[in-house]
């Protein structure tokens, strides 16, 4: 399993497939990506090999777009079919998410969310997340990475996500525990890359930065990473890493 994203000028549908293809050694056994092209939140998933999101994704989107996310699932909620593939897509359609890992009290969380009107189309505990985020987000009018942050403070389990949010464009929060996260930094901080690990964006630059357990960073366009303890919001100093290869 495996997460990729990317953020900035270039195109992110082949960094995303490439990327996601150099992920494979990990195994999973459906894959997914979403692509924001300025407008619209595309997402295009399956269950098999990155190959054959590759042929459908061709077929059924628009692959222009600047910020994207990509997935490869190990399923462990819900069956591999189409629909628990990742990424996915919050109620209200504005929010995205891909996640590698576990939320073990996804069941109680579920109830919860239905008792207030949430519908689920898929079996996943990463759908729970992704709703958890956006109930959180409303009721207490956060900002996209605050809402994560509550949310995550709510759940028990292992996660590697990425969480973007349409009306936001320019930003990407991602969070790590029990699952390795690596962000690329491009030069001028005009790009950021994700994955998880620097396999998939060590040709486009060698500076990056390994997000510990219990971190979380928000990755802003053009501007900064600020890295944060999903605990107590105590803020953790950017350690940049140069890569050697
Ligand atoms: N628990 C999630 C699911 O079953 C993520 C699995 C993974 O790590 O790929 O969809």
């Amino acid at each position: 399993c495996g997460i990729v994203g990317y953020i900035g000028p270039r195109e992110a549908y082949p960094i995303v497939i490439e990327g996601l293809k150099r992920l494979e050694y990990r195994g999973y056994d459906s894959a997914g990506i979403a692509l924001f092209d300025g407008e619209n939140l595309k997402v295009s998933k399956t269950k098999g090999k990155v190959v054959d999101l590759e042929a459908i994704a061709e077929k059924n989107i628009t692959l222009s777009g600047n910020v994207g996310i990509g997935h490869t699932r190990w399923a462990t909620h819900g069956i591999p079919n189409d629909v628990n593939s990742h990424p996915h897509v919050s109620n209200s359609g504005d929010l995205v998410i891909i996640h590698n890992g576990i939320i073990e009290n996804y069941e109680s969380i579920k109830q919860e969310l239905i008792t207030r009107g949430y519908t689920f189309k898929s079996d996943t505990d990463t759908e729970v997340l992704i709703n958890l985020i956006e109930e959180v987000k409303k009721q207490e009018n956060l900002k996209l990475g605050k809402a994560v942050q509550v949310a995550l403070n709510q759940v028990i389990g292992a996660y590697a996500i990425a969480v973007f949010d349409k009306n936001k464009p320019e930003e990407i929060v991602v969070a790590r525990l029990g699952s390795p996260l690596a962000i690329g930094i491009g030069d001028n901080e005009d790009e950021f890359f994700i994955a998880s690990d620097a396999s998939p964006f060590i040709e486009y630059t060698k500076n990056a930065v390994y997000l510990e357990d219990e971190e979380m960073a928000i990755i802003r366009f053009h501007k900064d990473i600020k890295i944060r303890k999903i605990k107590d919001d105590s803020v953790v100093d950017t350690y940049v890493q140069e890569l050697q290869i």
